[in-house]
C-alpha cells in the first residue's frame, strides 16, 4: 500500500510476463475506488496514451431503445463540469499532436486518446516538468467523474450516430452480422441492434413522451462505476509519476460496487433454433457458406484454449486439409475458422466460413459433408500432442519477438483485455501463449461440432427459392427454414462415417518444415540508427539496397523485389493480364505456402505502379526457401484452364464489388486518374477482362518476365552477403534480359495551371446507396519543391481540427469528413473528402465557406497557437518507426518513388521551423483561398441514385401519425422509406404505395390511413425547402472563373502539360558500398 494522505493505492503486480525485447516497464494498481489501472513507462515513445474500458455496452441497451450505450459514448465527450466547453478535450489534444476515439462493443465501451509524450521544452518529462499527458488525463478523467451531456449537443450527436448507421447500411459485414443477431434468441442480448439510429434514439422514444437526454444520463448513472472500469496509461514519465496522476484524477470516479456484467440465463442459439438453414442476400456479389456451432465458454481456459487446436486443423490449407480438398474440386476461394466469445456467462461460438466459387455454391451440400467427414476423422484420432507442441512453439516465438505496438493501439487493446479474468501477470501474454495440452478439453470442444448443434447460412445473390423476409435494421433479404431431412441424414452419415469410408485425401497435416530454428540476432550497438540503406549492387540488370537492422533486433527480415517493366501499364488490357498472372501465382502457391504462413513467413506477388512486386517477410531463417519457391512458381506456372476460369470469375466479381464500396473509398481512384498522365480506372479494366484467355496470359507472362530492370531491398537480420545471394537467386531463377535504362518507365502527373476550375461527375453504381460524395482537390505544386511541401503539411496540421469541428460536428454533413495532403507521383495538393446525403455541389459550397472562415482563423491565430501547430507537426514528422516493417515501408516508399529522399522528414522539419504566420497567410491566399485567381481546383462529384434524407425526416413525421408500437414503427419506417423513395418523387405514385402498404401489409384502420395520406401530402409539398438539401445548386465560383465540366477525359488531359518525372535528390553513388569488382 502506498499512502497519499488518506488515500492509498494497492499494488496488484509489477511482474508482468513481457516479450524479450520489451523496454517498457509495467505496474498494475488498484485505486481505493476499485478502479484497476495498468501503468506503462516507455522511455522511447513519441506518443503518450490512455484508454478507459468500461464494462458496459450494447448488451445492456433497453429493449425499446437500441443504441443507448453507443449514444452515451457519443455524448460523454460533450462537456464536463470542470471543462464545460464541448470540444475542450479535442482542442487540447489537437494542440499537442493528439487524437482520440471511442467505440462501443457488446459488453464494453472503450475511450482512448494519444498525445505528444514530451513537454514543449523537449526535455524528458517528470513530475515537475510534465508532458501534455497530464492535461489530457485531467480532461479525460472528468468524463467519468462529472459529464454534462450538454443538452444543446444532443440532437447533433444523435444525428452523428444516425449518420454512422447510414454509413454501415450497405456494408455486408454489418448486414450479415446483424442478421445473425436478429435471428438469435430474443431473450439473450446478443440479438440487440447495437448502433442505433435517430428513430430508435430520439423520434420513437420522444413520441412515447420520453426525455431521451434523461434516459442517457440514467443509463450512465446505472452502469458506469469505478469498479467496472479498466484504465491503461502509457507515457515517458516514471511509473511513480504516472501513479500519482492516476490517483489524483481518477480517484474521484464514483464506485457503485456494481456486479460485473454477466448473462448466464439464456443462450443466443438455444437447441430449438439449431438445425436451420438461412439464405441471405448480400449487397456485394459474394458467395459464402457459414456454419456456426454453440461452443465452450473459453473465458477461463486461457492456458489450454482448445479452440485453437481445432481451428488450426479445420482451418488448415495445406495438403490433406478441408481447404485443399474442396479447392481441388474447384469449390472454394478461401476459408476461415475459429471460436469467438459472446459475453461473460455465455458459451462462445465456433465459426466455419468458406468463400465459395460458382461451382461451390451449386455443391454447397457436398462442402458441408466434407466438413463433417473431417470432423469424423478428428474424432477417431486422439488429440495429437506434437501438433499442440508445434502451435505452442510458434506462439512462444511470436510472443518472445513481438515488437512494440503503437502506443494508442496498445492502450486501447490492453484496457479491453483487462476485463478478462486473466492473472494480472499474464495481461500481455495471456491469450497469445499456449501453456497446457489438455486432450480432454479438446475432445469436449470437438464434441460441440455435431450435426444436431449448428446453424448454416448461405450468402449469395442468387439462391434456390425466393427471399421471404427482410431483416429489421439493415433490410437484408433472407429466408430461414429447417435443414431438409434428407440433407440432414447425409450430414449425420458423414459425421459418423468410419475410417474406411472417409474421403480419400483428407488427413492430418505433416510436420511443418518452416518453423524457424535459428533465432539468433547479432546485436551491434550503434550511436544513431542509419537513416538510409546502402546500395550493395548496381548494374544494368539490378540495383540492390540493403540495411542491416540497427534498431529492433528481431530475427526477422523483409525482402522486396520490384520488377520494372514498361509493358504492364502500356494498356488496360495488359494491366488485367498482369493482374491475372499474379492472382494465378498466388493461387498455385496456396497449399505450399500455408505452412510458411503458420510459421510467421509471408509473401506477396502483386503489381505496383512500376511493375511486378514480390515481397517475402518474416523470420529470416527460412526466408530463402520460400523466396525460391515463389520465383520458380512465377517462372514455371502452368496456367490451367479450370483455375483460370475460377480466378477470372473472382476478379470480375472483385471489379463489380469494388464499385459497390462506400463512395469515399472509391473516389480517390478517380482523382488519381484525373491527375495522372497514365492511369486506368476500374471501368477500363472491367471492360478488358472478358477478352482475356489463358493463352493470352501465358504469352504475356513470357514477355513480362523476359526483360526488366529490378530494384531489390533487403532489410533486417541478414548480412550483406545474404542480400547479394538473394539477389542472385532472383536473377538466376527468372533470367531476364536487361531493360536498357533509357526504357525505364517515367511516371508523370498533370500540372493544373492557375485559375483551373474543373468538375468531373460520376453516378454511383450502387442503386441503393444514399450517400453522395465529393473530393475537392487543390493543386499546389511540384513534389520536389520542399518549401511547398512544408507549407502544405503545415496547412494540413492547422486545418484538421477546425475542418472536423465545423463540417462534421457542427454541420453534420456526414460521418466521413476528411481533409489532408494528397500527393500524386510527382505533384502535391490539398484535398477534402465528404460523404453525405447532401449533394456534391452543396458540399462544395460548404467547403468554400469553411475555407473563407479558415483564412480568418489563420490570420487571427496568436503566436502560441501557431507555434503549437508547428511543434505538433514537427513531432509527427520526426516520429520514429515502431517496428521493422514500418521502417522497411518508409525506405521502400523512397526507393519506389524514385526520389530516394531518405532524409525527407529531417529536411521538411528544417523548413517548417522558420515558417511564419505571414508565410502561411500568403500561401493560403495564393493557393487555397476560394477568391484567389491563382488557385487551381478539381472537384470530383459522386452522385447517389437513391434518395433518403428528405424522407428520413418525413418518414418520422408520417410514422408518428400511425400510433404504432416501437418495433412496428421501425419496421414501417424502413419499409416506407424504401417504397416511397422508389416512387421517384411522384406524388400520385407515393400515395398509391402508401395506401397499399398501410392497408395490406400493416393492416391499419381506414380512418388512420386517411390521416396518414393527408399528412404525407403536406410533407411532400414541404420537401422542396427541406433543410440543407440542394437539388441542382450550381457550384460556387468566387474567383471569377467558370467551372469546366470534364466530359471528355482524353481531351481534358490533352489540354494540360505534364510534370517532370521523379529524380534522385542525391547522386545515388553516395549510397554505394560496392565490393571491388574482380
Ligand atoms: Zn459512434
Amino acid at each position: 500500500m502506498r499512502e497519499d494522505g488518506l488515500r492509498s493505492v494497492e499494488l496488484v503486480t509489477d511482474r508482468l510476463e513481457t516479450p524479450s525485447l520489451d523496454d517498457r516497464t509495467y505496474r498494475v494498481v488498484r485505486l481505493p475506488n476499485q478502479l484497476e489501472a495498468l501503468l506503462v513507462h516507455d522511455p522511447q515513445t513519441d506518443k503518450a496514451s490512455a484508454a478507459m474500458d468500461v464494462n458496459v455496452g450494447s448488451f445492456s441497451d433497453e429493449d425499446d431503445m437500441p443504441g443507448m450505450a453507443h449514444a452515451v459514448e457519443h455524448l460523454l465527450f460533450m462537456g464536463t463540469k470542470k471543462y464545460p466547453v464541448e470540444n475542450a478535450y479535442h482542442q487540447y489534444l489537437s494542440a499537442h499532436s493528439g487524437t482520440s476515439n471511442a467505440y462501443t462493443a457488446s459488453t464494453s465501451t472503450n475511450y482512448h486518446f494519444e498525445v505528444s509524450a514530451k513537454p514543449s521544452n523537449d526535455e524528458e518529462p517528470s513530475g515537475t516538468n510534465p508532458s501534455p499527458l497530464l492535461g489530457a488525463l485531467d480532461r479525460f478523467a472528468q468524463f467519468f467523474v462529472e459529464p454534462l451531456f450538454l443538452a444543446n449537443t444532443l440532437d447533433r450527436e444523435l444525428r452523428a450516430v444516425d449518420s454512422e448507421n447510414k454509413k454501415n447500411l450497405q456494408a455486408d459485414q454489418w448486414r450479415l452480422h446483424q442478421l445473425e443477431k436478429s435471428l438469435s434468441n430474443p431473450k439473450h442480448p446478443f440479438c440487440h441492434f447495437s448502433t442505433g439510429n435517430l428513430e430508435t434514439l430520439k423520434t420513437l422514444p420522444e413520441a412515447r413522451g420520453i426525455n431521451v437526454r434523461d434516459k442517457f444520463i440514467e443509463f450512465y448513472e446505472k452502469h458506469y462505476s469505478a469498479n467496472r472500469m479498466k484504465l491503461c496509461v502509457l507515457g515517458r514519465e516514471p511509473l511513480d509519476v504516472l501513479e500519482a496522476w492516476v490517483l489524483e484524477y481518477f480517484s474521484e470516479i464514483k464506485n457503485k460496487d456494481l456486479a460485473p456484467n454477466r448473462w448466464p440465463d439464456a443462450f443466443p442459439f438455444p437447441q430449438t433454433d439449431l438445425g436451420v438453414q438461412c439464405f441471405a442476400k448480400p449487397v456485394m456479389d459474394s458467395r459464402e457458406l457459414n456454419l456456426i456451432f454453440p461452443f465452450l465458454d473459453e473465458d477461463l481456459l486461457y492456458e489450454t484454449q482448445p479452440s485453437r487446436y481445432l481451428s488450426h486443423l479445420i482451418g488448415h490449407e495445406g495438403p490433406g486439409s478441408i481447404m485443399a480438398y474442396i479447392k481441388s474440386k474447384g469449390w472454394a476461394n478461401g476459408l476461415t475458422s475459429g471460436a469467438w466469445p459472446v459475453c461473460a456467462g455465455t458459451p462462445g461460438v465456433f465459426d466455419f466460413q468458406i468463400r465459395l466459387t460458382e461451382e461451390g455454391l451449386k455443391e454447397y451440400k457436398e462442402v458441408v459433408k466434407v466438413f463433417f467427414h473431417y470432423v469424423a476423422l478428428l474424432q477417431e484420432t486422439e488429440p495429437q500432442e506434437w501438433i499442440f507442441e508445434e502451435q505452442r512453439g510458434m506462439a512462444d516465438v511470436d510472443f518472445r519477438f513481438r515488437q512494440k505496438t503503437q502506443s494508442l493501439r496498445f492502450a486501447t487493446k490492453i484496457s479491453a483485455e483487462m476485463q478478462k479474468p486473466l492473472p494480472r501477470e499474464w495481461l500481455l501474454s495471456g491469450r497469445s501463449r499456449l501453456r497446457k495440452f489438455d486432450a480432454k478439453l479438446i475432445k469436449q470442444g470437438l464434441a460441440c461440432l455435431r450435426p444436431d448443434n449448428f446453424r448454416m447460412t448461405i450468402v449469395s445473390r442468387d439462391v434456390p427459392g425466393k427471399w421471404e423476409k427482410k431483416e429489421k435494421w439493415y433490410g437484408t433479404e433472407y429466408t430461414v427454414e429447417p435443414i431438409p431431412a434428407d440433407f440432414l441424414e447425409d450430414i449425420k452419415k458423414a459425421a459418423s462415417s468410419p475410417a474406411t469410408s472417409h474421403i480419400p485425401g483428407l488427413h492430418l497435416p505433416h510436420k511443418n518444415q518452416f518453423i524457424p530454428t535459428k533465432l539468433e540476432v547479432e546485436k551491434k550497438e550503434v550511436k544513431e540508427p542509419a537513416l538510409a540503406p546502402r546500395i550493395v549492387r548496381n548494374d544494368r540488370l539490378v540495383r540492390t539496397w540493403y540495411k542491416k537492422d540497427d534498431t529492433f533486433w528481431v530475427p526477422k527480415a523483409n525482402l522486396i523485389v520490384s520488377c520494372k517493366s514498361p509493358i504492364i501499364y502500356a494498356s488496360a488490357g495488359n494491366s488485367v493480364k498482369a493482374r491475372l498472372f499474379t492472382d494465378l501465382v498466388r493461387d498455385a502457391l496456396e497449399e505450399y505456402s500455408y505452412d510458411a504462413e503458420l510459421a510467421g513467413l509471408q509473401y506477396s506477388v502483386s503489381l505496383d505502379s512500376r511493375g511486378l512486386f514480390i515481397e517475402v517477410s518474416g523470420y529470416n531463417d527460412k526466408l530463402a526457401v520460400l523466396l525460391e519457391q515463389v520465383l520458380i512458381t512465377m517462372r514455371d506456372l502452368n496456367v490451367r484452364e479450370d483455375r483460370f476460369a475460377i480466378i477470372k470469375e473472382r476478379l470480375s466479381r472483385g471489379y463489380r464489388n469494388w464499385e459497390l464500396q462506400p463512395p469515399w473509398q472509391q473516389i480517390g481512384d478517380y482523382t488519381g486518374w484525373l491527375t495522372a498522365e497514365h492511369d486506368h480506372v476500374v471501368e477500363e479494366l472491367e471492360a478488358e477482362l472478358p477478352g482475356v484467355t489463358p493463352e493470352g496470359v501465358r504469352v504475356f507472362r513470357e514477355e513480362l518476365l523476359s526483360q526488366m530492370h529490378m530494384e531489390v531491398y533487403v532489410h533486417g537480420n541478414l548480412y550483406k552477403e545474404d542480400a547479394l545471394k538473394l539477389t542472385d537467386m532472383v536473377e538466376s531463377t527468372l533470367k531476364p534480359r536487361i531493360l536498357p535504362k533509357e526504357q525505364w518507365p517515367i511516371r508523370r502527373s498533370l500540372i493544373f495551371p492557375p485559375g483551373s476550375n474543373y468538375i468531373w461527375k460520376k453516378t454511383l453504381k450502387d442503386e441503393a446507396n444514399v450517400n453522395h460524395c465529393i473530393e475537392y482537390w487543390l493543386y499546389v505544386g511540384d513534389k520536389s519543391d520542399r518549401l511547398i511541401r512544408a507549407k502544405t503539411l503545415l496547412l494540413d496540421q492547422i486545418t484538421h481540427e477546425p475542418c472536423f469541428d465545423q463540417l462534421r460536428t457542427k454541420e453534420q454533413l456526414g460521418y466521413i469528413v476528411y481533409s489532408g495532403v494528397r500527393a500524386s507521383s510527382t505533384t502535391y495538393g490539398f484535398r477534402f473528402i465528404i460523404q453525405s446525403e447532401k449533394t456534391a455541389p452543396y458540399l462544395e459550397t460548404r467547403i468554400e465557406l469553411f475555407l473563407e472562415t479558415l483564412a480568418k482563423t489563420i490570420e487571427a491565430m496568436n503566436d502560441t497557437d501557431f507555434e503549437n501547430n508547428k511543434r505538433s507537426l514537427i513531432v509527427k514528422r520526426l516520429e520514429k518507426p515502431k517496428y521493422l516493417d514500418q521502417e522497411t515501408g518508409r525506405h521502400w516508399n523512397q526507393i519506389h518513388s524514385e526520389y530516394y529522399d531518405f532524409e525527407s522528414a529531417q529536411r521538411d522539419v528544417a523548413l517548417i521551423k522558420p515558417l511564419t504566420k505571414a508565410d502561411m497567410v500568403e500561401f493560403f491566399n495564393h493557393y487555397i483561398h476560394p477568391s484567389s485567381p491563382h488557385r487551381a481546383k478539381l472537384a470530383v462529384y459522386f452522385e447517389a441514385q437513391a434518395k433518403s434524407d428528405v424522407s428520413t425526416k418525413q418518414i418520422s413525421e408520417l410514422v408518428k401519425t400511425l400510433d404504432l408500437d416501437s418495433d412496428a414503427s421501425v419496421q414501417a419506417a424502413t419499409d416506407l422509406q424504401a417504397k416511397l423513395s422508389a416512387a421517384g418523387q411522384d406524388e400520385g405514385k407515393e400515395v398509391e404505395v402508401l395506401n397499399d402498404y398501410l392497408l395490406h401489409s400493416l393492416k391499419v384502420p381506414e380512418n388512420k390511413i386517411e390521416t396518414a395520406v393527408e399528412a404525407w401530402k403536406k410533407l411532400h409539398a414541404e420537401s422542396g425547402d427541406a433543410e440543407g438539401v440542394v437539388k441542382d445548386a450550381s457550384p460556387p465560383s468566387s474567383n471569377g472563373t467558370t467551372p469546366a465540366i470534364i466530359d471528355d477525359v482524353r481531351n481534358f488531359k490533352a489540354g494540360l502539360t505534364v510534370s517532370a518525372g521523379a529524380r534522385p535528390v542525391k547522386d545515388l553513388s553516395e549510397y554505394e558500398e560496392l565490393d571491388a569488382k574482380l
